[in-house]
């Protein structure tokens, strides 16, 4: 086998083949949660199982796991060299409203270099461009660099309620390095983008209650306290004038960004006025001291996301309403703790309210954030990776919203992650016309190809 050509020739010989593999799982409706595409989801593991073996990994298996089935395979023999854990999904999001595809969903149509089809950037084209840069390896140099776990499961869509249990179950054999997931976009078109860090979440409801019902304002009203307006000063107070958050404790944790990482942040290609204009709103707001990109996921934020009082129908209607609800989330950074920011939440609040007023908290929902520290060399890989195949330094980006897998995968194993992502996000994921650069696919195997060269010389900080 060795030597017959190099990878990158390989690469290029097989471009079509590697193409056709890839519409061969995009056209399997691989819905998650529709119940009547149960079979086609089962088609569809058996599917990349088969791609998995044909790429030379051993031990592939197609595992149950009380829900959608995942599939496991491994590559062993890069004795003493370390062990890169491989993490995508193959289950898809549904693909409504049809009427607005230009072509039909599981049917892969090329149009401008793009292939449109559900699945096709999220994450079928971005998790198979690892698997096929799997096997060009094995096929030309009969090896792989580093050895090499892949877990591909197929309820990410669904909120990917079995792999915990699976990741807590197979400790032992998934033992790893460090983790690579590509279910991510580069940061622009053309700009290579390593992910870092993903901001956690702690959600509260604040329900504040009056009266046992609702009164007559006019009555009333002047006498009796107002659940609604209770609120709003409430709420009014917990952000002071710099847009600093007033719970107190709120940012004991917070790692702040590092010199470097500020330097990364002024990097991106990014520009406020556009993003204002893009938005169309008068003004940009935020934590006083930080640019919109750092607010945005490097900062720790408190948002309303919804209120509720009174009467909000039609017209006018006098009332004093007896009751007031808003619902309000944190966005968390390392190292901060969903549950104690949500208690903090809780104290604060409840201290604010005046006694003339009941107030409740309830904790609705939370994830840790996530973070491979900047300094890590993990990442120093992933660069050299980038530069040797796009002749420039990646792009490092921490993203605002969450990807609670990570989390799971750096708790349950305790691995590093580096989440390098193909895709765009104009690529319209869980949208009608979802499509992927095919030149990107060709770059994402390159790109894997290169990462797992460069991961051999990974020595854990
Ligand atoms: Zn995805």
């Amino acid at each position: 086998m060795e030597g017959v050509v190099s990878v990158g020739e390989f690469v290029t010989q097989n471009q079509q083949r590697f193409q056709d593999e890839l519409f061969r799982l995009l056209e399997i409706p691989s819905v998650s949660t529709d119940p009547e595409r149960k079979g086609e989801v089962v088609r569809c593991a058996g599917e990349v199982a088969r791609q998995m073996g044909q790429a030379g990994l051993q031990k592939v298996q197609v595992t149950e796991t009380g829900g959608h089935p995942l599939v496991y395979g491994e590559w062993l023999g890069a004795a003493g060299q370390p062990t890169v854990l491989i993490y995508g999904h193959y289950d898809v999001q549904p693909e409504d409203p049809v009427d607005l595809w230009t072509s039909p969903p599981f049917t892969p149509t090329i149009r401008d270099g793009k292939v449109f089809a559900r699945g096709a950037t999220d994450d079928k084209g971005q998790f198979i461009a690892h698997i096929k840069a799997i096997e060009a390896l094995m096929k030309s140099e009969g090896k792989l660099p580093v050895n090499v776990k892949v877990v591909i499961e197929g309820e990410e869509e669904i909120g990917s309620r079995h792999l915990a249990p699976f990741l807590e179950k197979n400790r032992e054999m998934l033992q790893a390095d460090v983790l690579v997931v590509s279910d991510s976009a580069m940061f622009a078109p053309g700009k290579p983008s390593i992910v870092y860090g993903l901001r956690g979440l702690a959600y509260v409801q604040v329900d504040i209650k009056g009266a046992d019902s609702d009164l007559h304002s006019g009555v009333f009203g002047g006498a009796v306290p107002n659940p609604g307006f209770e609120l709003c000063k409430l709420v009014a107070q917990l952000k002071d004038d710099q847009e600093r958050i007033t719970v107190p404790g709120f940012y004991d944790k917070v790692i702040d960004l590092t010199p470097q990482e500020r330097a990364d942040y002024a990097r991106l290609p990014f520009d406020a006025e556009e993003f204002r204009k893009e938005l169309n709103v008068p003004g940009l707001s935020g934590e006083v001291g930080w640019t919109p990109l750092e607010q945005r996921s490097g900062r720790p934020t408190l948002e309303i996301n919804g209120m509720l009082c009174g009467w909000t129908g039609p017209g006018a209607k006098t009332v004093l309403p007896n009751k007031a609800m808003v619902k309000i989330s944190c966005r968390l950074v390392p190292n901060q703790d969903p549950e104690e920011i949500a208690q903090m939440l809780a104290d604060h609040i409840k201290k604010l309210c005046p006694p003339t007023v009941e107030c409740q908290v309830t904790s609705l929902h939370g994830g840790k954030p996530w973070l491979t520290p900047r300094q890590h060399p993990a990442l120093d890989c992933a660069n050299r990776a980038v530069e040797a195949v796009f002749g420039e330094q990646a792009l490092f980006v921490r993203e605002g919203g969450s990807i609670p897998i990570v989390v799971d995968f750096q708790t349950i194993l305790g691995l590093p992650g580096l989440l390098v992502g193909f895709g765009l996000n104009t690529e319209n994921l869980h949208a009608p016309d979802e499509h992927f650069d095919l030149g990107n696919y060709q770059a994402g195997i390159r790109l894997s190809v290169e990462l797992l060269r460069q991961l051999s010389s990974y020595q854990k900080p």
